[in-house]
């Protein structure tokens, strides 16, 4: 990674410049005025709650987002603090009470509702938008309006939609394979001739260079001859460059006298990393090139993950060793069950999730998300004024972090008693049962009475850090130029960054001429390579945490201006807002063949019902992915009403 001292100076960069990037100022300050009756103290909060003010419309913050300032400190002070002084009653009673407004969150109360539809029903969230990682960020460049998924990039999972999951998509008018054919336009950009690149940085690679990659059909790898010119015009040494043909094209069997069972077995006991250099005995210049690769669907370094996992997700260096096609139960939850069931279908919305969240919530109630029919969600302004309204049986409450949930009786009828924070009080609300559909990691601090075994379990499930960050530039000449839509960036500070997806749907169209406004997604994955996967992943955490916007500004900025010098781009004419949506607590964790036991994660012991509570979350299906977390909701209800 890169120091900052290396960086461009701010002025240059249009670091001073005013762009939108205000840091939301949590929620309205909110003094509950003493001496009121609970329900009165209740009525004048939510009176004066942030989501109930004219305007109040989170997609368009800028900033910091994800987990945004405001969303995480009284959580994390549950360690070091007592908030349970001066603890006021909402004089609220619910039938279920869902701790998280995420996907699953979400699932939960329609489920629950379906069975119950007189349910009162009340979602709890600490961010200041519903959605969990399924949010939007929406920006209006040059009165264009633009948007991009800011967390949970689309449908698309690695086995097919259950027949739950797959049902709430139908009820919803979400018919993946029908909206993809509508709406996209996959030939845009390649019809423009752009491809990718490939931008080598001097701090990593000795020299700032980017290089046009050869085009390669889906499906196909590179030729030779195309290999070798690309790698022709890198900053890289003659035997790095010779190691990365021979993985990328050779045909070279590097574990000969193996059968394939056994190359299997081998791979999935040691790192991709380890494989490059050990087996394929390759050049350690290749590291820096490849070390990115695994970013994006584990957070993590070629150095954290199996060798196996990276030949199932197709990296290169495997065809010389005639592998049999076929999993093993040593893989990871996404390439294991990509190659037993070949995926599900995959349908992408300019906001990704956050339509599906909209969806639900439209469902829950219809007044928050206007419009009708699945594709006049693009465009629909949400409401939020109408989340929390008193009177309705399904309310959501933003800005509310829980911080206890404790059982009234034993049973799953016994009632519980949820405890949360708003606008510096702790709150009481108690319900019939509730369903924890928040990070199961936090779940032992919420219920400190759950057995030691099932809390042990859940703070194994540690989530993978990760940031998507959104860039609206005034044009998209520079892309244009220099030929290319997506730049790996393998030295970057995010290592990659691409234009938005070329859609239509719902009267919204992603893409101009290259003159007019679009937005860039850029992925950083805070990784410590050298580490096991999930101590990385702690690492990252904190990491994420401490780093102020400014510092993403920079970096943001100088890697650009730097990648994309050759098209003329100019980061303080061309940038006219930055959203870093930063996700300390991201991915699902999901099964590590390095590091984790055979029988795989404790994702059961984690779940168990306990009392009137019952656990849901992508985390307690061990996938990073909205049908599991949506498959997850519906059986922790079903485990609530039997
Ligand atoms: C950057 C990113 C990209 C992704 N891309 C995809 C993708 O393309 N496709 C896909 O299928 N999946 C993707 N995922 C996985 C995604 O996590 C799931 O698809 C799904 O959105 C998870 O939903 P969930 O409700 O289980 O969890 P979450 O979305 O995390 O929701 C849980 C909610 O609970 C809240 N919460 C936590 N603690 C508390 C508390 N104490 N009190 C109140 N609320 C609390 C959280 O803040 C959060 O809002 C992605 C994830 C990330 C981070």
């Amino acid at each position: 990674m890169r120091d900052d001292s290396k960086q461009g100076e701010g002025r240059d960069l249009g670091m001073g410049l005013k762009i939108e990037r205000r840091d939301f100022l949590q929620g309205a300050a909110i003094a509950v005025g003493l001496g009121l009756a609970p329900e009165l103290a209740l009525a004048a909060e939510a009176e004066r709650a942030a989501q109930d003010q004219p305007g109040y419309y989170p997609p368009t913050l800028t900033g910091m987002r994800g987990s945004h300032p405001g969303s995480f400190e009284d959580a994390h002070a549950l360690r070091d603090g007592d908030m349970f002084q001066n603890v006021r009653d909402s004089g609220e009673e619910y039938d279920l009470i869902v701790v998280g407004g995420g996907i699953s969150g979400l699932a939960a109360a329609r489920f629950y509702r379906e069975a119950e539809p007189r349910a009162k029903i009340l979602v709890l969230d600490n961010h200041d938008d519903f959605g969990g990682h399924a949010k939007r960020n929406e920006f209006l460049i040059d009165g264009r309006l633009q948007i991009m998924n800011g967390g949970t990039m689309g449908i698309s999972s690695a086995t097919p939609y259950s027949e739950v999951a797959d049902g709430v998509m139908k009820a919803l008018g979400i018919h993946p394979e029908e909206l993809s054919k509508a709406s996209y336009e996959p030939g845009y950009y390649s019809g423009l001739g752009l491809g990718s690149g490939t931008f080598f940085d001097k701090e990593t690679f000795g020299a700032d260079r980017f290089v046009r990659a050869p085009d390669r059909r889906r499906g196909e790898g590179v030729s030779r001859a195309a290999m070798q010119e690309f790698l022709a015009a890198a900053p890289l040494a003659p035997a790095v460059r010779a190691s990365i043909l021979d993985i990328e094209t050779g045909n070279t069997d590097y574990l000969p006298g193996m059968t394939s069972d056994r190359k299997k077995d081998h791979l999935s006991r040691l790192s991709y990393q380890d494989f490059l250099l050990q087996d394929a005995k390759a050049d350690p210049g290749v590291v820096p090139y490849y070390l990115h690769r695994t970013d994006g669907l584990w957070g993590c370094g070629i150095d954290g993950v199996s060798a196996l996992d990276c030949w199932g997700s197709g990296l290169p260096g495997f065809q010389g060793l005639n592998l049999a096609p076929g999993a093993t139960p040593r893989m990871g939850y996404t390439p294991g069950n990509e190659m037993r069931t070949g995926g599900s279908y995959s349908f992408h919305f300019p906001d990704g999730n956050a339509s599906v969240a909209r969806l639900l919530v439209r469902d829950l109630i219809p007044a928050a998300i206007p419009g009708e029919g699945v594709e006049s969600v693009v465009l629909a302004r949400a409401d939020y004024s109408q989340l929390d309204k008193p009177g309705q049986n399904v309310r959501i409450r933003l800005s509310a972090p829980v911080v206890r949930a404790r059982n009234l009786g034993t049973t799953r009828n016994g009632g519980v008693e949820i405890h949360y924070r708003r606008g510096g009080q702790t709150w009481r609300v108690k319900g019939k049962q509730c369903v924890l559909a928040c990070w199961n990691m936090m779940i032992p601090y919420l219920c400190p009475e759950m057995p030691e075994a099932q809390k042990a379990a859940q703070h194994a499930l540690i989530k993978t850090p990760l940031v998507y960050t959104t860039v609206a530039l005034r044009n998209w000449r520079a892309f244009e130029r220099l030929k290319v839509s997506r730049v790996s960036a393998p030295g970057g500070y995010h290592s990659s960054f691409g234009l938005s997806q070329a859609q239509h749907i719902g009267g919204y169209q992603s893409h101009g001429t290259p003159d007019q406004p679009i937005l860039v997604h850029m992925t950083r994955t805070p990784a410590s390579p050298g580490l096991p996967e999930r101590e990385q992943h702690k690492i990252g955490r904190y990491e994420l945490l401490e780093t102020p916007f400014s510092t993403f500004e920079q970096h943001i900025r100088s890697d650009m201006a730097r990648a994309l010098a050759g098209g003329g781009f100019d980061p303080a004419r061309d940038i006219a807002a930055i959203t870093v949506n930063r996700w300390p607590h991201g991915y699902a964790p999901e099964y590590n063949s390095l590091i984790d036991p055979d029988e795989g994660l404790p994702i059961v012991a984690a779940r168990q019902r306990f009392g009137a509570i019952a656990i849901a979350n992508s985390d307690s299906g061990g996938g990073a992915y909205t049908d599991v977390a949506i498959d997850m909701a519906h059986r922790a209800v079903g485990e609530l009403l039997g």
